[in-house]
């Protein structure tokens, strides 16, 4: 490493809170599925931050779309209409098919909404006594980093010593339809869960399972919300990831590649009443639904669409999982993944997944660990045939080699 990237990443934690641990590269540049560190070189970025660069980096038509708005109007707030929040409901409605939008910022805004927006519904229309409502959430659960988010996580490292929490979540298992339907009651308003656990290492729920919360969601009238923020948007290789298991939700919260990377957009959309309830000033953010953000929204779901980058998504996830599926290596206890949402799990004798990143990182590839032993594999949908190829080669050396 040259002195100035020493220095940059030594700046970094003299004056940064160290709540982040990165890999020790310095990007300045990104195009597509490649970035660039600060001394040139290229990496296949298998992150895309965390999926919100789905459209790869720097998308022409986002950043056009952007710099053109950036150049008209940035920032109303909602007290008064803007000409770009319209087009951006009717377009992410007709994509989804849903009936309402709340237009937020980040993702753990969105998830955060929809909690007050459920509760709501619950003492509004559902009947449910007052400071009563439950939520049902599921272990190893990640929905973002705020207070409310934190005190329903079941990791440590995520609500340890952020205390006290805010009551009225119960924790069940995830996979397990049976746990869900003993810890409904009439207070019950919503089960709030991802479509497949993406923090939690790409773990997804047992065939058959969503149908049954779908079903008895329905039975139980409380809503069924489902956290997109990762999943959704062609990750999976469908526009959602609910698709895959045949249901709908009643409430499906968006982020991350919303905007393909370049600004903060979140959004809850819900098919029935319960964004019905929310009155004038009883809910809102300054940002949230200003035109830039509408602008860019517009555009990072259009270019999805029209560049066919969903239908990819399936096409190179199954390439790229087959191809994982194919490397011999004793280092490897599991692959596992649904479009390009994939995870490689070692076995915990093979030495910590940072390693493995760390030796990708030399080899042009940049991959992130989570809990010890997984590593994460999600490089933007615009990837093609080859670069899944030249990717799997360096995976294949990597994984076979031993770094415990
Ligand atoms: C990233 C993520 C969030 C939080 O989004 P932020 O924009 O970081 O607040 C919530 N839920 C899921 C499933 C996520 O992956």
């Amino acid at each position: 490493m040259s002195s100035s990237v020493i220095d940059f990443i030594a700046t970094e934690a003299r004056f940064g809170a160290h709540n982040y641990a990165p890999i020790g590269v310095v990007l300045s540049r990104g195009e597509g599925v490649w970035v660039w560190d600060t001394e040139g070189n290229r990496y296949l970025d298998c992150l895309s931050a965390y999926s919100a660069v789905s459209q790869g980096h720097c998308h022409p038509k986002i950043l056009a779309a952007m710099v053109e708005q950036a150049h008209r109007l940035t920032l109303t707030s909602r007290a008064f209409h803007n000409d770009q929040l319209a087009l951006f409901y009717e377009e992410i409605a007709a994509l989804t098919g849903s009936h309402k939008v709340l237009p937020m910022n980040s993702g753990a805004e969105a998830v955060e909404s929809a909690i007050k927006s459920v509760r709501k519904w619950g003492y509004e229309v559902k009947g449910v006594p007052d400071g009563q409502a439950e939520i049902i959430v599921c272990a190893n659960n990640f929905h973002g980093r705020t207070l409310g988010i934190v005190g329903f996580s079941t990791d440590a490292e995520t609500h340890g010593h952020f205390g006290p929490f805010a009551p009225g979540f119960k924790i069940i298992p995830f996979g397990d339809a049976a746990a869900l339907e003993q810890a409904i009651t009439p207070n019950t308003v919503a089960f709030l869960v991802e479509p497949i656990q993406g923090e939690a290492g790409v773990v997804i729920p047992p065939a058959g399972y969503f149908p049954k919360v779908r079903e008895l969601c329905t039975a139980n009238n409380l809503m069924l919300v489902l956290d997109e923020i990762q999943t959704g948007l062609g990750r999976t290789g469908k526009l959602l990831a609910e698709q895959h298991e045949g249901i709908e939700a009643d409430v499906t919260l968006l982020g991350k590649a919303l905007s393909g990377g370049f600004y903060p957009v979140s959004a809850v959309l819900s098919n029935n009443d319960v964004l019905g309830t929310l009155k004038p000033g009883q809910h809102g953010s300054t940002f949230g639904g200003n035109p830039l953000a509408c602008a860019i929204a517009r555009a990072a779901m259009r270019v999805l669409v029209e560049e066919g980058m969903i239908e990819n998504a399936a096409r190179q996830g199954a390439r790229f999982l087959e191809g994982l599926k194919d490397i011999r290596a004793n280092t490897i206890r599991e692959v596992r993944g649904r479009g390009l949402m994939l995870a490689v799990e070692l076995h915990p004798e093979a030495g910590r997944a940072r390693h493995y990143c760390e030796a990708l990182q030399g080899k042009g590839i940049l991959a992130k660990d989570t809990h010890e032993h997984t590593i994460r594999i999600a490089p933007p949908l615009v990837i093609t045939s080859d670069q899944v190829d030249w990717a799997l080669e360096r995976f294949a050396t990597i994984l076979t080699q031993d770094f415990s």
